[in-house]
């Protein structure tokens, strides 16, 4: 992560820190050191530290030091805090981490060792005590449910249970068993909840249900929330969910000893607060009424926005169009397609097709003055209300009287028009 990323964190994101009085972050200061120091005084339980892997992976503690300012940043803190989120992270290998898998494709493991060369993101997953992973470990069978228990008992009360997958319902659970004794997945998660200190729901199968849970549901397919009752579930969406918000959620967790604010459905509000459309590098096409109308045409050569191919980023709460993936590299939207709402409830259902939620081209009496210039969440919460009723067909950028326009070389045969050029669109046309 470099220092431009920094400063983009630092534009996108408003400081929960920047409203706090002096005194207030001073305290808060304080609260975190203490408790640092009661996670330093554990005993580690990997032996993988973070030094060790930063240097045997030529990461300078510069290097460390930015990505830890970018986290910082993305947790909503201010620069203050940057070295404690440093000392945290360096922490992990202090939490007992037990990782279970049901109805799901391992994406979410897979975002963090599937890499070119290991971002900070991988080299602290490393680090972590990953006590039991079925996809990761070498043990099978009996050996690897022993160690599942071991660590269960070992570490009650204080181990993190990662969930990935959705858990089947329906035939008693009968549709994804797991291990040598043929536990029920939904079974699994009960018990190990049980004894867990947090529980994260890795990934859009574990938010939601995720594809399993898509119509018509055939195994009756829930989210880790629906199943874990008495212990706290930080659900970290998205398909597959971003390392840095994983990663963030348990820097978060030595720095408390909590879980952080969540939304309704169980997000992190750090992570998940903002519409991807606010801080979305085509937002300003997309306020100008310059859209792609088909794939290839001049609009999509111009980055021009991608609502009318079907984006869904004004009805999405995600950080991806600030953190991105891949250490920053780039996102979906970045790459010409546009979001299909990953990490919304029931994406798969509701929002994951590739045309406009509404026509833009059709005026919405129904949402009368929510045109391209209604605030964003204003735009996205209407939208969903009125998708909500069943209402189908409604318009946005026409709703803003004529100002729609498209490309040139797209709204009519003048290949002469330069590139990027837009022609005005009247309304009514
Ligand atoms: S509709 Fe999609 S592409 Fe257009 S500005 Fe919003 S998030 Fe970006
Ligand atoms: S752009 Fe949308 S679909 Fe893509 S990762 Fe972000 S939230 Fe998910």
């Amino acid at each position: 992560m470099d220092l431009d990323r920094r400063s983009l964190f630092s534009g996108a994101l408003r400081h929960r820190g920047s409203q706090q009085s002096d005194a207030e972050q001073l305290a808060l200061k304080q609260k975190y050191q203490a408790r640092l120091k009661e996670v330093e005084a554990m005993e580690p339980l990997s032996g993988l530290s973070l030094p060790t892997l930063l240097v045997e992976h030529r990461l300078s503690r510069r290097n460390f030091m930015m990505w830890a300012s970018a986290m910082t940043a993305a947790l909503m803190l201010p620069p203050i805090f940057e070295k404690q989120v440093a000392e945290a992270a360096s922490l992990l290998n202090r939490v007992p981490v037990i990782w279970i898998e049901g109805q799901d494709c391992a994406g979410n493991s897979e975002a963090f060792i599937r890499s070119a060369g290991p971002t900070v993101e991988e080299l602290l997953f490393q680090t972590i005590s990953l006590e039991y992973h079925e996809t990761l470990m070498a043990a099978a069978g009996f050996q690897s449910e022993l160690r599942k228990q071991t660590a269960a008992q070992m570490y009650k009360g204080k181990y993190v249970l990662v969930v990935e997958g959705a858990i089947p319902q329906g035939e008693s659970g009968a549709y994804c068993t797991i291990g040598a004794a043929g536990q029920t997945f939904y079974q699994e998660v009960q018990q190990l909840s049980a004894g867990a200190a947090l529980v994260i729901g890795a990934g859009a199968c574990a938010y939601y249900g995720g594809i399993p849970k898509a119509y018509p549901n055939p195994t009756n397919a829930v989210g880790v929330s629906s199943v874990v009752s008495g212990t706290p579930v930080i659900n970290i969406p998205a398909c597959p969910m971003n390392p840095i918000n994983f990663v963030g959620t348990l820097i978060h967790y030595i720095l408390t000893g909590a879980a952080p604010a969540l939304d309704s459905t169980g997000r992190p509000i750090w992570a998940f607060g903002n519409l991807i459309h606010n801080n979305c590098e085509r937002r300003a096409h997309f306020d100008a009424g310059e859209y792609v109308q088909q794939w290839g045409d001049l609009g999509a050569q111009n980055n021009f926005c991608l609502y009318k191919m079907g984006c869904k980023g004004p009805f999405t709460y995600n950080n991806c169009s600030i953190v991105r993936y891949n250490e920053g590299t780039n996102w979906p939207i970045g790459v010409g397609h546009g979001c299909i709402g990953c990490s919304q409830p029931e994406f798969w259902d509701t929002l994951a097709y590739e045309r406009p939620m509404i026509d833009a081209n059709i005026h919405a009496p129904g949402i009368a003055g929510l045109g391209v210039e209604a605030g964003a969440d204003k735009f996205g919460l209407g939208l969903l209300a009125v998708v909500g009723v069943g209402i189908v067909a409604h318009a946005i950028a026409s709703a803003a009287g004529g100002r729609e326009k498209v490309p040139a070389a797209v709204s009519s045969s003048n290949t002469d028009a330069p590139s990027g050029g837009t022609t005005e669109k009247k309304e009514g046309e």
